[in-house]
């Protein structure tokens, strides 16, 4: 075992409860660091050769039942400031997307309302571009400015938002593994170009809300859609078409509401919710020839 850095770093720390999905074994090493920590904790993994991860509010994860070997950063409760500069929203990775939308919309602009309903953190929907489906305007890439990043080194840099190449449930920052050496999203700015009327952008975001009460299991553990769209076609199209609707394995339950999603049903376990991917993979591989690509990521990779 390295030495602990000095600061906050717990051992033996269970994931699961940082998770929608509520699964995943134990951090062998978790931190919730400040932006000032951040490098100090950097140097120390590197010394002692273990692997980084990076965790938000878990909400497009799955993590092994055997945990994470490492060290894990948890931004959830840290990182976590929003002021306006002019005509940007300047945020912290760790601030929820939900309170994202509040903050523009305070602001009385219009355009972050989608937010509302993503129970991700700024980090996150940067990294995974988050937002609606492919070809849909509404997603992190139409609002981000720039963002704010601490390098391998402990170094920090800002990045315009063209030079990461956001593209649908894509950044370059997904080109590295999860665990190895990359690029942490620390911050970000989001241009508030649409003054809107704070009873029309409420409107719009109480619109968002209900829409996914009818459309999405919201009352049971989920990572949201499992799989990305290919061809444009949502997955969810092809999943329920190859009749995988309600097919469980073990605790994993293909939603009955939504096709695309997994739900944790009681206790499921990382193995349940892979077994049952890989049966989606085959199956709507056999029935028509598609192959589907996760887009919750696998941890480890
Ligand atoms: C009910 C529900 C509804 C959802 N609806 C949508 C939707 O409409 N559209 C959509 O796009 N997604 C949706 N999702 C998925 C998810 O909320 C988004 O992908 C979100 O952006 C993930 O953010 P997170 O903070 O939870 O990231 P995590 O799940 O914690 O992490 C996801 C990935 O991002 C990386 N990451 C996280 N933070 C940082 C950081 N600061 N720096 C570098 N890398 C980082 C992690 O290492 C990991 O690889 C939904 C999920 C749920 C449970």
């Amino acid at each position: 075992m390295p030495p602990l850095p000095p600061g906050n770093v717990r051992s033996g720390v269970p994931l699961a409860p940082f998770t929608t999905w509520r699964i995943g074994g134990p951090a062998q090493y978790l931190a919730e660091p400040g932006l000032d920590e951040i490098p100090a904790l950097l140097a120390w993994a590197q010394s002692a050769a273990l692997p980084v991860w990076v965790i938000g509010r878990g909400s497009n994860i799955l993590i092994d039942d055997a945990g994470l070997p490492g060290l894990v950063l948890l931004l959830r409760n840290t990182l976590q400031d929003v002021r306006r500069e002019g005509d940007f929203l300047v945020t912290g990775a760790g601030v929820s997307l939900p309170r994202l939308a509040k903050a523009a919309a305070a602001e009385g602009y219009a355009g972050f309302e989608f937010f509302i309903g993503i129970p991700g953190t700024v980090g996150g929907a940067v990294f995974m571009n988050a937002g609606f489906g492919p070809g849909d305007p509404r997603d992190t890439k139409a609002l981000l400015h720039s963002v704010d990043l601490i390098l391998p080194d402990g170094s920090r840099e800002t990045r315009a938002a063209e030079a990461l190449h956001l593209a649908y449930r894509k950044s370059d920052l997904q080109l590295i593994p999860d665990g190895a050496e990359r690029p942490l999203v620390v911050g970000a700015c989001f241009v508030l170009s649409q003054p809107g009327d704070q009873a029309t952008i409420r409107d719009e975001t109480r619109r968002h809300l209900q829409e996914r009460k009818e459309k999405q299991p919201l009352t049971r553990p989920t990572a949201g859609s499992v799989f990305r769209a290919s061809d444009g076609i949502p997955a969810a199209i092809h999943i329920q078409q190859a009749g995988l609707k309600g097919h469980r394995i073990g605790d994993a339950m293909v939603s009955l509401k939504h096709a695309n999603w997994i739900e944790n049903v009681g206790h499921a376990t990382a193995s349940d919710v892979r077994r049952l991917i890989a049966d989606i993979i085959d199956t709507v591989h056999f029935r028509a020839g598609i192959h589907l690509f996760p887009e919750v990521r696998i941890l480890p990779p």
